[in-house]
């Protein structure tokens, strides 16, 4: 008999009458993830789904590292299967949690039967298996207030199973539960991070990055790839978008008032965005701006650049602290490839006396000298799409 993987759900509970389409969401984003680590057979019982493996081949440690990415999960834990008796349910449990029981100063055994022909109700079964277990462990008192460790038995149709604490899963809502959005990501630190906060609401990304070849390098675009590729495991595979961006500063730096360069380009990319969340049917634009970081992101500079689309811009990290983003990106793995330091191309043209608090009929007077059309129509025509995947 096979250990089997529990998921605890998180939200997608309190959804109500939208339950199974969460439910269903976050199944078949657990079935794609688990597809190329082998066989496993998933559904869902009272909001915890089971993951169980159909043959020997399915690989059970990268199914249980996989499922802690996974959105829509608040906890889980493995099982330990063994034949419905409850003398064998007591030996796993023995055997099993060993470890958990000789580091604990208490513990309780709580059992649940979806089996109800089971000879012992629940009751029954904790206390017997309790008994056992605090003459096997002498060191670790049974207390069913205040336990350390809780020792969980389930008998099911086809076994019964044992399993102690779970660890925290990855919270948030099953990606594509709450729809589209695309996501400005650049090499920094900040935009693998928005976009992963984003992704954890429910939100399948569509990645767009602006690529100002030559004054950006080939390897810059490899880093924002691999950032990109660093978010698959909990964001799902993506089509990253990469636009080209040197025609544009070259006209602005060319045509507009050095110190509105930053705020134009910056007018640029939501319209450009916006073109490709039209393509993709996303319904909102996500950036990692973040009050007062730098000139273009105060509220003024905001207002100007984001009144160029209709559509909302997200900006989950908008009241954070540098050092908070920063924990966040060490956490979802992102923070040491972010830090390679290659250009991005914000920082080609930057004006030395960037505008802190333009006003909106000066830009666009300054842009005015632009064939903003022609220009957003170039990139989004030489838009280069890149599939990422975990094995891409
Ligand atoms: P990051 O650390 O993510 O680069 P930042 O602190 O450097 O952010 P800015 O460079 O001002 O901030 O950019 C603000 C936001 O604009 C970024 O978080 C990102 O969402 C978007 N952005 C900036 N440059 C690019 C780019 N080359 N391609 C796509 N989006 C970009
Ligand atoms: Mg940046």
């Amino acid at each position: 008999m096979k250990d089997i993987i529990l998921l605890k759900q998180g939200e997608v509970v309190l959804k109500g009458l939208n339950k199974r389409y969460f439910e269903q969401k976050l199944l078949t984003n657990v079935r794609k993830r688990l597809k190329p680590l082998g066989n496993f057979h998933v559904y869902c019982v009272q909001s915890t789904v089971y993951v169980e493996p159909e043959d020997d081949a399915a690989d059970m440690d990268a199914a249980f590292e996989a499922m802690k990415h996974v959105f829509g999960v608040i906890a889980l834990t493995r099982a330990a299967a063994c034949e419905k008796n409850e003398d064998a349910i007591f030996e796993k449990a023995r055997e099993y949690l060993r470890e958990d029981m000789e580091n604990a100063a208490s513990f309780k055994v709580e059992s649940r039967r979806s089996d109800k022909s089971f000879h012992m109700t629940s009751i029954q079964l904790s206390q017997y298996v309790g008994g056992l277990l605090a003459e096997a462990f002498p060191d670790t008192r049974v207390d069913v207030r205040h336990p350390e460790l809780v020792v969980h038995l389930e008998v099911r149709d086809y076994a019964a199973y044992v399993h102690a604490a779970p660890v925290p899963g990855a919270g948030g809502m099953p990606v594509g539960s709450n729809g589209r959005a695309v996501t400005l990501l650049s090499g920094g630190i900040d935009s693998p991070v928005s976009s992963y906060m984003i992704a954890r609401r429910g939100v399948k990304l569509v990645p767009l990055h602006f690529f100002s070849f030559p004054y950006t390098s080939e390897a810059a675009k490899e880093k924002v790839i691999e950032l990109a590729r660093l978010l698959v495991p909990a964001c799902g595979p993506m089509c990253l978008e990469v636009a080209p961006f040197t025609h544009i500063q070259e006209e602005i730096r060319a045509k507009c008032p050095e110190e509105y360069f930053t705020l134009i380009m910056r007018r640029f990319m939501m319209r450009i965005a916006e073109r490709v969340a039209e393509r993709n049917s996303c319904k909102a634009i996500v950036t990692g701006e973040n009050l007062g970081q730098v000139a273009s992101q105060t509220m003024e500079a905001m207002a100007v650049t984001h009144c160029v689309t209709g559509l909302p811009v997200l900006q989950p990290l908008v009241g954070m602290d540098k050092e908070e983003i920063v924990r966040h990106a060490r956490a979802i793995g992102t923070f040491e490839t972010s830090i390679l330091p290659y250009e991005d191309c914000c920082t080609v043209f930057t004006p030395r006396h960037p505008r802190t608090k333009p006003k909106l009929s000066e830009v666009e007077a300054a842009e005015a000298a632009l064939d903003v059309a022609a220009l957003v129509d170039e990139s989004v025509n030489g838009i280069e799409r890149i599939w990422i995947d975990l094995e891409s």
